[in-house]
């Protein structure tokens, strides 16, 4: 005959003034478990190479994925953009209930790290794991799944709506956006919130708003005479003093705007001045002759619609003013949608950080958008009525083989994901 025997271990690893109840007590218990497994998994994941490219290398990481969640009883389903765009698809992990709030919970498995990086394995140095997306994005996604794990274990997830979108593209994401976006922003039909686990380079602060960007060309034309004739008025200033007029002018308005980005990145001008599809400029012209041509390249930024229409506004009139015998127009290519701040958004950081006060760590307070880049939730923070952004773990050197991630805030973290989404499904 044989004895089992059952050995209970108790963990008292949240502080004794905690405000948590009893299922939220056993949440924390099973996140600190799964801790060691939790990061195993990270470093098997960064161990397969991810770059936006590898489409291969993407999908890889995403069938890893899979099981995982497929074990939590989501239903899993893969959506590809078109073959041309050679961009990886977004795995979708879904499960259908009518209780509590719908959440759409988005992650992204690629990196910016290419196939031939010299950046390609995980290790760990004390408090700090290393490694290529080992905070951006894959450390947000082991945590989001831990937190659903740790709810499965109790049963909590039963009967709920919830959507993880792992994007396949995120670090450059497949253009046009609305082809590749669509099945994302189809997702967010009908869902109450949007939480999207990118990492943070802060532990006590997320973001609630973030600046959409758009790519803009200037293009001046001047005519092309013997340079003792500039300033004469039947031969006016050329194309660079009218080109350099409208860039100053947009310096001087657009500058004074908060949030309001407007910059220059590449320039040209001459007798003739090219910019191609990667920004690289050529062209040439002589110290005596007046520039025939001149353009410029840059990105801007604005915290909503309006400010974006503002932007362009502004800018269009700018360029109708053109110097004598000159002419410039100026074209704009849609980037990232804003993010913008509401109401809702505030509501739903006040909770996030009631969550962490109760579980005994500090308050959480909003990133400034001038300090939050872009990402995916932009894309449909205007679809469903509540956002939050940022909810990964703590990590520094993204994008750089500097990348590293906090162990011990992802441990927070997950803990304050898993209660944040337990209050919201209740
Ligand atoms: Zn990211």
């Amino acid at each position: 005959m044989k004895a089992i025997i059952y050995i209970v271990l108790f963990y008292f690893t949240f502080p004794l003034w905690a405000n948590v109840s009893n299922e939220e007590q056993k949440l924390i218990a099973t996140i600190d478990q799964n801790t060691e497994q939790a990061l195993s998994l990270l470093e098997k994941i960064v161990n397969i190479n991810s770059g936006t490219d590898n489409i291969q290398g993407v999908f890889d990481v995403g069938e890893v994925l899979k099981a995982e969640f497929e074990a939590l009883g989501f239903k899993s389903e893969w959506k590809n953009p078109p073959e041309d765009m050679h961009r990886a698809g977004t795995l979708f992990l879904t499960r259908q209930g009518n209780q509590g709030k719908k959440l759409l919970l988005i992650a992204h498995l690629d990196t910016v790290f290419p196939k031939n990086s010299l950046f390609q394995t995980f290790s760990r140095e004390g408090n700090l794991a290393k490694g290529p997306g080992v905070s951006d994005d894959k450390g947000g996604i082991v945590l989001l799944l831990y937190a659903l794990k740790a709810l499965n274990a109790q049963g909590l997830l039963d009967n709920t709506t919830i959507t993880v979108a792992l994007v396949g593209d995120e670090e450059n994401s497949g253009k046009p956006t609305s082809i590749s976006r669509a099945a994302l922003k189809e997702a967010a039909n009908g869902m109450d919130i949007t939480l999207d686990f990118e990492p943070n380079g802060d532990a006590n602060s997320v973001a609630i708003a973030r600046r959409g960007t758009a790519q803009w060309e200037i293009v001046s034309q001047g005519i092309e005479e013997h340079s003792s004739l500039i300033f004469k008025p039947h031969i006016g200033f050329g194309a660079i003093f009218e080109l350099t007029r409208v860039l100053n002018e947009a310096r001087e308005q657009l500058s004074t705007q908060q949030y309001a980005t407007f910059n220059p990145g590449v320039i040209i001008g001459g007798t003739e001045g090219q910019i191609d599809k990667t920004h690289h400029a050529s062209g040439y012209g002589k110290t005596n002759v007046i520039a025939q041509t001149a353009r410029a390249q840059g990105d801007m930024r604005f915290i909503s619609d309006e400010q974006k229409q503002w932007i362009q506004n502004t800018m269009l009139t700018i360029v109708a003013q053109s110097l004598v015998k000159t002419s410039s127009t100026i074209t704009f290519v849609e980037g990232m949608p804003p993010m913008p701040e509401t109401a809702e958004n505030k509501k739903l950081l006040d909770l996030y950080s009631k969550v962490s006060t109760d579980l005994g760590y500090p308050p959480v307070s909003a990133i400034a958008p001038d300090f939050s880049g872009g990402a995916d939730i932009s894309y449909v923070a205007n679809i469903t009525p509540a956002n939050l952004s940022r909810l990964g773990p703590v990590g520094s050197g993204h994008h750089s083989v500097n990348e590293s991630m906090d162990i011990k805030s992802f441990n927070i973290n997950t803990k304050r994901a898993a209660v944040l989404i337990y209050r919201l499904i209740k």
